[in-house]
Formats: structure tokens, C-alpha cells, sequence
């Protein structure tokens, strides 16, 4: 059995149904690691000489303004990741001007280009939480396979968002292998499909109540169908559910 920190939050995650347990592991993740950021590792060397290099998307400078109290770190954060941007640009066009006659290749604005690029596209947090939640689909496979009752509890479950379910997939060869993987992997696709086409008719029923032939059939499950539908199509880990 995996250790219990993986296994314990999964089961959790699966306590209240929802469209996707792993929106909701993924929700919580990254709430610890936004704080774990302004807290324990920006006192570290070694985590701020990674911060520094890495930065952070969009989506987690908000998450970090957004933390009550952490201003002070936020701005430490900050601080030496634009020094060490400021710092890399210049190498870029000292080596560029300094090489200039003889390397015609690539000019000092593309490989500022470049670099931007890669800065903009790099996050730490994105990183630190794509990797812990492959850890818990190795887990999730791991549980699936040899706890019964785990197993009947994501077979009455509603699926999963597609990125999620995508990292699934991606992740069975980890814990499963030969017809064993065929067959749950199987398994889990049907699920998924059966819940698509569910979240699917309830979106559909949901256009028909426009139609005045359908006024006064009742709404079914279709009143908040939009919003359960993107739940399915994208990760939706800002979702209050
Ligand atoms: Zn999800
Ligand atoms: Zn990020």
C-alpha cells in the first residue's frame, strides 16, 4: 500500500460526489503550495535560487496576491526573481553585442525572445503540482486495482474533468501493466463516457428549454448544466463545490 499521505486525501476527495475528485485534489494542493511558497520556502537558499530562475504563471502571482498577510514575502519573492530576469537579459545582450560580428545566427531579440518565452511559460508551483498529482493517479491506479471498495466507489462516482482523466490514462502503465491495464483502463473509459454523455443530455435538455415548445417541461438536472459542463471539459479548481 502507497503511503497513507497520498491515499488519505484521495479517499476524501472522493467523500462528496462531484464531476471530478481530482479537481478538488488539485484545489487543495494548490492552496498549500501558494502558502508553502510565501511561508517556509522563500526562507530557503536552495527553493529561492529555484524561484528565482523559475518565477510563476499568471494564474500564481494572483494566487500569492491574493494570501492574506504575506505581502513582505511576496515582494522578497519578487525582488530577486526580477533581479535574476534583469540579470539574465543582460547576459543575453552583452554576449550578443560582445559576439556580434562573428555570430549572425541568432540576433540579441531572439534569443531575448526565447528567453521571455520560457520565463512566461515556467512556474514552480505549476511544477510542484503537476508532479505530486501524477503521484496520486499512480495511487488512485494502485487502489483501483486491489481495494474493492475504493474501486465501487469510483465506479458510482461521475467521472472526471478531461485534463484529469487524460492524466489517468497517461499514468496506468505506472502501476499496471498487460491485460490487467486493458481491462481497468476499459473500465474507466466507460465511466468517463457514460458521464459525458450524462453532463452532455443535460446541456442539451438545457437548449431545448429555450424553445417554447419545451416551456412547460420541467428543467431536470439541466439548470446549472453550462457551468457542470466546462467542469467536465476543463479543470475547474475554482469551483466552490
Ligand atoms: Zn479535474
Ligand atoms: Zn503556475
Amino acid at each position: 500500500m502507497k503511503e497513507k499521505i497520498y491515499t488519505i486525501p484521495l479517499s476524501e476527495a472522493y467523500e462528496e460526489p462531484s464531476e471530478c475528485p481530482f479537481c478538488k485534489l488539485e484545489k487543495r494542493l494548490e492552496a498549500e503550495a501558494v502558502e508553502y511558497a510565501l511561508g517556509a520556502s522563500m526562507m530557503e537558499p536552495d527553493s529561492r535560487i529555484v524561484s528565482n530562475e523559475k518565477g510563476f504563471c499568471r494564474r500564481h502571482f494572483t494566487k500569492m496576491s491574493e494570501q492574506k498577510g504575506s505581502a513582505l514575502s511576496l515582494a522578497l519573492v519578487l525582488d530577486t526573481h526580477m533581479a535574476r530576469v534583469i540579470e539574465k537579459m543582460e547576459e543575453i545582450v552583452g554576449k550578443k553585442s560582445a559576439s556580434g560580428l562573428f555570430k549572425k545566427k541568432e540576433s540579441a531579440a531572439d534569443a531575448l525572445c526565447s528567453l521571455l518565452h520560457e520565463t512566461e511559460q515556467s512556474c514552480v508551483l505549476c511544477e510542484k503540482i503537476e508532479s505530486t498529482l501524477s503521484k496520486f493517479a499512480c495511487t488512485f491506479w494502485e487502489l483501483y486495482k486491489k481495494e474493492p471498495e475504493f474501486h465501487e466507489k469510483v465506479n458510482q462516482s461521475k467521472g472526471f474533468c478531461l485534463p484529469h482523466f487524460a492524466l489517468l490514462l497517461q499514468m496506468a502503465g505506472e502501476e499496471l501493466s498487460g491485460s490487467k491495464k486493458e481491462e481497468l483502463c476499459r473500465e474507466l473509459i466507460e465511466l468517463e463516457l457514460a458521464n459525458l454523455k450524462r453532463v452532455g443530455e443535460d446541456v442539451n435538455w438545457f437548449t431545448k428549454k429555450f424553445d417554447y415548445r419545451y416551456n412547460d417541461a420541467p428543467w431536470k438536472e439541466s439548470k446549472d448544466a453550462p457551468p457542470r459542463t466546462i467542469e467536465k471539459l476543463v479543470k475547474f479548481i475554482d469551483s466552490e463545490k
